[in-house]
């Protein structure tokens, strides 16, 4: 048995990315640049106007100007302004070249085609967006390793962007074992339960974003299990199983996969839920060994299996807990496994909820997270400190 911290620096050593594809940019949200991007214009390319107003050359002490032009947004004239002269002009507008100033319709007084102001209001260069004074041509806008959210790609569209170099999604498969599963549209018979693990898991990688799943299902039988896992490998870069990968008699995962050729990284973790942990590799293939038990299941994905997979993604820093917090209540364990408990936390501490069975799944319904409880620690006061993961 190995700890957590063994286990994670162990996943973390082995995780390399995929390789990159080139992406439309309305094709890439989710992804993470696998290279610098550079403005392919200024932005803005003009200097325009950042308010509906009047635009003026303005002159020490001149009050009152003719409005002399109308200029809108998508107005692709150039305009001049001869002594005296403002233009009527709205926001995103290009000023005319000699403008320095654009009063905003609020402060000014018009009287048929003639406008005054308060001078005293006036500052040189107000309301004008300068050329390239958000980014330049060519400046850089977004690192390679930003994971592309949609304010990205607003930001990559604004500076004439539209295809990304990104790093490469894995295809992923999950294999289902258990003699007693169910589907939930169907009755149970006695000895039997739902299938709630293939949800979970289908769930929680749509959540990561991860778009190319495929699900097998598999009795509790040798040949079964390894041919299963022979299919699943040959067509995906990433599996995941769920039961059968402890030590009782029909758990044939784990010999499945070593008769699959599969190399066992790491088997058995000094944790509670999720002791009997596999993780195992074949050449670049990932594989992931979950006890079936539902709780353990969605806990072992999101300490273990999120963050590898984020990571194979390009995502940086994936297995850091989002915050360290105050615990709201007392908590009282065995020394010798680290815990992960289901919690519930907002901006004050988290709060360990009630119902942390491995098989128990009902305080998911307000759980929002899992809180690490440390392998040596025995009783956690109130306002004690706790590492804090989000769950989705
Ligand atoms: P196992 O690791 O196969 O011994 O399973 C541990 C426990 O998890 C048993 O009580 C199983 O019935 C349960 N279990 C296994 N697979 C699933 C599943 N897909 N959905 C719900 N429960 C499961
Ligand atoms: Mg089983």
């Amino acid at each position: 048995m190995i700890s957590v911290s063994e286990t994670i620096e162990l996943l973390k050593s082995n995780i390399a990315t995929l390789g990159t594809e080139k992406r439309p940019l309305i094709d890439a949200l989710g992804h993470v640049l696998s290279a610098d991007v550079l403005a392919k214009v200024n932005v803005p390319s003009f200097d325009n106007s950042a308010m509906d107003g009047y635009a003026i050359c303005f002159e020490n002490g001149n009050n009152e100007y003719q409005v002399a032009h109308q200029i809108q947004a998508g107005d692709t004239n150039t305009y001049y302004l001869k002594a005296n002269e403002a233009a009527r002009i709205y926001t995103g507008a290009p000023i005319p070249s000699n403008a320095n100033a654009v009063i905003q319709q609020e402060l000014v007084s018009t009287s048929e085609s003639l406008i005054s102001f308060d001078t005293g209001k006036i500052k040189l260069g107000m309301n004008i967006r300068t050329v390239g004074s958000q980014c330049l041509q060519n400046q850089l806008i977004a690192s390679k390793g930003v994971f592309i959210h949609s304010a990205i790609l607003g930001l990559l569209a604004s500076a004439g962007i539209f295809e990304v170099d990104v790093f490469k999604k894995p295809v992923v498969s999950v294999i289902i074992t258990g003699n007693e599963l169910q589907k939930p549209s169907h009755e149970l018979e006695f000895g039997q339960i739902y299938n709630s693990n293939e949800f979970a898991l289908v769930g929680l990688l749509k959540s990561l974003g991860i778009t190319q799943i495929k699900t097998y299902q598999v009795i509790d039988e040798l040949t079964e299990v390894e041919k299963t896992i022979q299919t699943a490998l040959s067509e995906s870069d990433f599996l995941i199983l769920t039961g059968g990968v402890s030590v009782g008699d029909y758990d044939f995962v784990k010999l499945a996969l070593e008769k699959n050729q599969v190399n066992t990284l790491l088997y058995k973790v000094k944790q509670k839920p999720g002791k009997p942990l596999f993780v195992g590799k074949k050449h670049d293939q990932w594989v992931f060994a979950l006890p079936g038990n539902p709780a353990a299941v969605i806990t072992c994905f999101n300490q273990y299996v999120k963050p590898s997979l984020l990571a194979i993604c390009g995502v940086q820093n994936s297995f850091e807990p989002l915050a360290v917090l105050p615990l709201k209540n007392s908590f009282k364990k065995s020394q010798g496994l680290t815990f992960f408990v289901k919690g519930r936390f907002d901006y004050q501490g988290v709060e360990i909820l009630k119902g942390q069975e491995s098989f128990n799944l009902l305080s998911f319904n307000v759980a929002n997270c899992i809180v690490k409880i440390e392998e040596n620690t025995e009783i956690l006061e109130m306002g004690s400190l706790v590492e804090v993961y989000p769950l989705d």
